[in-house]
């Protein structure tokens, strides 16, 4: 590109992320992925440099981003803010603290603190004597909006400091993601605008001239900088974390000090993975020089620290186009809709399909095959379609109205939103989804019996039900295409084995709507025979806590049906024998207490879980009135909240190993 052409596309860049700065930050709303604009803004600042006489003040990489808006109060502060320079790329990260460390040829390595990038609002508070006096938004850096009155209507953030010094304390103002899907739900319903993520409800929340709106939303504030003019407070970054939370403020937990850039790298790797399962939205993670004095000689550029950088993640959003919609067929006869996707890299994977819920999402989303359409990889494994491109306008795709495998009409049962093929006994789509359930992993976890031989045996009229399983010879196997004689007695032998479930998986396979493994355990754990679940009444079932009227009623349903009925017996009659809870008590002394688990423990959840049932106590899945301990990790999120504010008994990992331990001398967790 020579001169004349970087100069025509330096404008153009500049205009398009002008118009985008717009969008997101004066109306909260963007019309690009952050993956997209940083794209624009790094095609900008590399054109910059190949040619630095097009570089002017106003270029956007020469200032901090943001605009105020309309009606709030501007606010000169009295410290900077700056915004962070980022890569995407390990060789830059790397780059960046090598250039740093060749400052200080001494040192064998510097000191830095890696911590996630919140992706929020971010905001000055000003504290005097220990009272917050400001709070402001960042604004251009020099000039911001007061929002002292919102940030009151915040309520993890201290108006009192547990010392009286004069502070200033910067972090992020974030919505949990739980509270962003539900403020969404609860604005559809009411046809109100939706937030595209939770960064923007989070700055829509904030950014009200009304507090009262702010208070009703669910807001947090993660604190990450702390600045005084007492230098003796804290000397380093990491000290002054400390001081944060020693003066009541909730800092991110997953932050840590770091010698060199190798160990800062693996923590990027593992929370590009891990981020998913977090109930707050981060976009990449930042680094600082722990040292302050060290931060003073490094200084700033126009718009950012040289003394920190940012890495950010591969996005999390992507514009592809929908080729076209699979219809699934369940186990339980639900039919539901399947993006099928050009592929696109997202997230570090390649994605070619995508949930779409059920047809009164695609209404929702009016999109049809042909829309470019917005996914996005949340916390599920599958990512999910979140929007088409608004000026694209190609009809909606059709509801079905039979089934897709055996075509009988399809039904939608009030108050539920999917669509079912009422056929369960004669559709071969949901006869073969119930027998890979029973065989698969969750359920009876019976080796080698997958999609393809269940396919098999099924195509040859050998099975017809999951009972049919347990009838099958060696010889039977052996008609099979492509089965050897070893493959067919390890066939029959896996099968032969799963004859005694727990009560646990047993429930779990017999595929009852609205019976997963949690609720099957429920169950088993208080009715461990199948004829005490079989003269289980409605009342009897909904007094266990975690099951409510629905499911109970779509238990009775199952087991009051003649054709079921039928199955259960033919299971019997071929030596099939639950055996009762997947737990042996081995005390009481949690008997009758209720736990919710929540956050991140030490380790996985099941052994916790297994540990409270093992000591005669329940695990529920939601906290109500009825919980008696919340067993709380690390980034608890909304369940912590609601134990909160209903009285929950909220125990740490420690604490909770002390409870078993004092009432339980035999076992040591
Ligand atoms: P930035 O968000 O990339 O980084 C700087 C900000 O990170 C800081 O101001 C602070 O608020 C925040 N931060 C979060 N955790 C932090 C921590 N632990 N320590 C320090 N700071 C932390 O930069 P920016 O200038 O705020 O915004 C630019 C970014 O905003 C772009 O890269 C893009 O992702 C997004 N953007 C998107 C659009 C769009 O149309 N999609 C438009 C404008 C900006």
């Amino acid at each position: 590109m020579d001169y004349n052409q970087a100069s025509v596309r330096v404008e153009e860049l500049r205009k398009i992320i002008e118009e985008n700065n717009e969008a997101y930050y004066v109306y909260d709303a963007p019309r690009i992925t952050d993956f997209e604009y940083d794209e624009l803004y790094r095609e900008l600042k590399r054109l910059e440099e190949e040619f630095p006489s097009l570089i002017t003040p106003n270029s956007p990489t020469q200032k901090v981003g943001d605009k105020t808006i309309q009606g709030l109060k501007e606010l000169k502060h009295k410290y900077r803010l700056y915004s962070l320079d980022n890569s995407n790329n390990y060789d830059d990260l790397r780059k960046w603290y090598e250039r740093t460390k060749k400052e200080y040829p001494n040192e064998a390595d510097l000191d830095v603190v890696v911590e996630l990038k919140i992706d929020g609002l971010s905001c000055a508070l000003s504290y005097e004597n220990g009272e917050l006096k400001i709070g402001a938004t960042r604004g251009n850096g020099i000039v911001g909006e007061n929002i002292t009155q919102n940030i009151k209507a915040i309520k993890t953030i201290p108006q009192k400091l547990s010392k009286p010094i004069n502070i200033e304390v910067r972090g992020e103002v974030y919505m949990p993601v739980s509270s962003f899907e539900r403020l969404n739900k609860e604005n559809i319903e009411k046809g109100q605008k939706e937030f595209a993520n939770p960064r923007n409800a989070a700055a829509g929340s904030l950014r009200q001239l009304d507090a009262n709106i702010t208070a009703q939303r669910d807001l947090h504030f993660f604190a990450y900088t702390a600045i005084t003019e007492d230098k003796e407070l804290f000397k380093t970054h990491y000290e002054g974390m400390k001081l944060l939370e020693e003066l009541g403020f909730e800092t991110n937990p997953n932050y840590s000090l770091e010698k060199g850039v190798n160990p800062v790298i693996e923590k990027c790797e593992y929370w590009a993975e891990e981020r998913f399962k977090l109930d707050y939205a981060t976009d990449g993670m930042v680094i600082k020089i722990n040292d302050l004095a060290k931060q003073n000689e490094l200084g700033y550029t126009s718009r950012a620290p040289k003394w920190a950088t940012a890495f950010k993640f591969p996005p999390e959003e992507v514009w592809t186009k929908l080729e076209g919609i699979e219809l699934s067929v369940g186990k339980t006869g639900a039919v539901t809709p399947v993006a099928l996707l050009t592929p696109v890299q997202l997230a570090g994977t390649t994605v070619k399909r995508a949930s779409l819920h059920n047809f009164d999402e695609i209404e929702r989303l009016r999109i049809n095959i042909g829309n470019e359409v917005l996914i996005k990889k949340a916390a599920e494994i599958i990512p999910k379609v979140i929007r088409k491109r608004e000026e694209e306008d190609l009809g909606v795709y059709k509801t079905p109205e039979l089934c897709p495998d055996c075509k009988t009409p399809l039904i939608k049962p009030e108050g539920e939103v999917v669509l079912y093929c009422p056929n369960s006994l004669g559709c071969p789509a949901q006869i073969k989804g119930k027998i890979e359930y029973w065989a698969s992993k969750e359920a009876m976890d019976i080796d080698g019996v997958g999609e393809s031989i269940v396919e098999k045996l099924y195509e040859k009229g050998l099975i017809n039900d999951f009972a049919d399983l347990y009838k099958l010879t060696i010889d039977d196997f052996m008609t099979l295409d492509l089965i050897k004689e070893k493959s067919a007695d390890n066939l029959y032998n896996s099968i032969q084995a799963s004859k005694n479930p727990s009560m646990t998986k047993f429930l779990t396979a017999l595929s009852i709507k609205l019976v997963g493994k949690e609720t099957a355990d429920l169950i088993a754990n208080e009715y461990p025979t199948l004829d005490a679940i079989k003269n289980a009444t409605l009342e009897n079932l909904t007094q266990i806590d975690g099951i409510g009227d629905k499911v109970a009623k779509s238990i009775l349903e199952f087991f009051n049906d003649e054709n079921n009925k039928k199955l259960l017996s033919k299971l019997e009659e071929y030596g099939v024998n639950p055996q009762g809870s997947a737990f042996e008590k081995i005390s009481n002394i949690f008997e009758g207490k209720t736990f919710v688990i929540t956050g991140t423990l030490s380790a996985p959840r099941n052994i916790f879980e297994e540990k409270i049932k093992k000591l005669g106590g329940k695990v529920s899945g939601s906290v109500s009135k009825k919980t008696s301990y919340l067993l709380a990790g690390e980034n608890a999120g909304s369940k912590f909240d609601k134990a909160s504010s209903l009285g929950v008994i909220i125990l740490t990992e420690r604490d909770f190993v002390e409870l078993s331990e004092e009432n339980n001398n035999e076992e040591k967790f």
